[in-house]
């Protein structure tokens, strides 16, 4: 399965790719906003993304995903940060299929990316 993960922090993105490893993953493509995350979603199965981006924030980047018609129904899963309940609801409203809150350990990922792709 392609995943795609989108952060502005390099760091993060290797936290979560190193976490996708390590449970067999081996398809991963990475992006540091949502515009290089839709020019990245060729063949991609599933989407990790964080909401406080340049350029393109996480939620614009959900919502065109969910208007396009090749992508409305890819799983989301938004990265989220501590306490920010009201963006959960957003996004979720928005066709976030999951959400993890940062700091999150690997176990609390892993199990967020597998229930979301068993839907
Ligand atoms: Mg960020």
């Amino acid at each position: 399965m392609k995943v795609l993960v989108v952060d502005d922090s390099v760091t993060m993105r290797r936290i979560i790719i190193n976490s996708l490893k390590s449970s067999g993953f081996d398809d991963i493509v990475e992006a540091g906003d949502g515009v290089e995350g839709l020019a990245n979603m060729d063949g991609v199965e599933l989407v990790l993304t964080d909401w406080n981006m340049p350029n393109m924030d996480g939620l614009t980047f959900v919502k065109e995903l969910r208007k396009s018609p090749v992508y409305a129904d890819i799983p989301i899963i938004m990265i989220t940060t501590e306490g920010a309940k009201t963006e959960v609801v957003e996004a979720l409203k928005h066709g976030v299929n999951n959400y993890v809150v940062k700091p999150f350990d690997k176990e609390t990922l892993l199990s967020k990316v597998n229930a979301t792709i068993k839907g």
